[in-house]
């Protein structure tokens, strides 16, 4: 286990006095070393709050987030910053994640002339120059702005600088889902190449199952804060088994789903400020019954993989 988190539980005030946004409600899970854990679900359940909250960008209300046996939130100061330097984020957006009045040179050379105080001008640059090379980047390219740049290569750039200083773990929040599909699976393959070579695990933040098929080992869904269900990958789009996931893969168009009659998913979701009681999944499931509105469903093993539902045998 490279990463665990424990009991996550981060909400955010309103307007309102009385009322939060309850975006990630005590959540567990392991994050194995080298591998690809995907969050999946729809927008507003709480996948990139609890991604944030995973590396310490953003400190959770209780919980913990524990890298390599200790707990980042119990640690200051320069222990801080060296787990933080195993702990990387490559954003959705790479237009806005850049800052557009450095050079390609320099938004690469920053971590690592934070975190390596010892090393020369031309070692920085040396090291700069290897990162452009691993993403595929042309060295000439150094000294350009982020405007010079398509979107697949600025999120090329920003994988560079993810990778700058040898994380153990990157959370990769949606980080192809601003660029053309044509674009998409050249900066996936690059991640999962970058992942070869350099043993990273990836916390992959995504609403698109296509995209998490071909990248994740194990997936994660979440509904309203909670997981729902949680294995490996093959097991999960071969039989999904929580109600929820089995909405999520119909709607995906494919192959074999053409012509199939759809369970829609139907229903708003529910707001994350007003969660529905029992099983917060309970106003969109076509299974729904009684014990689903007063109890909520824990987490337990189904199958070689966790679920929760009351309904999953
Ligand atoms: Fe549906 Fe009940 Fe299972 Fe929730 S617990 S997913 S409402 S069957
Ligand atoms: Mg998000």
């Amino acid at each position: 286990v490279v990463l665990r988190l424990k009991n996550i539980v981060k909400e955010f005030p309103t307007s309102k006095k009385n009322k939060r946004v309850h975006a990630v409600s005590d959540i567990s899970l392991d994050i194995y070393e080298n591998e690809t854990l995907a969050l999946v679900g729809e927008s507003g359940c709480g996948k990139s709050t609890l991604g944030k909250c995973a590396i310490g960008l953003i400190p959770p209300d209780s919980g913990e987030s524990i890298f390599l046996g200790e707990n980042i939130y119990d640690k200051r100061g320069n222990d801080l910053k060296n787990i933080k330097k195993n702990l990387q984020i490559i954003f959705q957006d790479p237009y806005a994640s850049l800052n557009p009045r450095m050079s390609v040179g320099e938004i690469i050379a920053e971590p690592i002339i934070t975190h390596n105080k010892g090393l020369n001008k031309s070692q920085i640059k040396e090291r700069v120059l290897e990162l452009m090379e691993d993403v595929g980047i042309r060295k000439e390219y150094y000294h350009r702005y982020p405007h010079q740049f398509s979107g697949g290569q600025r999120q090329r750039i920003g994988i560079a600088r993810a990778i700058a200083l040898d994380p153990k773990l990157i959370v990769c929040d949606e980080p192809v889902s601003a660029l053309d599909v044509s674009i998409q699976s050249q900066v996936l393959n690059l991640l999962k190449d970058i992942q070869e070579r350099r043993k990273a695990s990836y916390l992959f933040i995504s609403h698109d199952l296509s995209v998490v098929n071909f990248i994740a080992d194990r997936v994660c869904v979440m509904f309203l804060g909670k997981v729902c269900e949680i294995g490996n990958t093959d097991d999960i789009f071969e039989k999904p088994l929580h109600p929820y996931t089995r909405l999520l893969l119909d709607a995906v168009p494919s192959i074999e789903n053409a012509g199939k009659k759809r369970e829609i998913l139907k229903g708003e979701i529910p707001s994350p400020i007003d969660i529905p009681t029992g099983c917060r999944f309970h106003t969109r499931c076509p299974y729904c019954s009684e014990i689903c509105i007063t109890k909520e469903p824990e987490l337990r093993e189904v199958c070689g993989r966790y679920v929760a539902c009351h309904i999953v045998k």
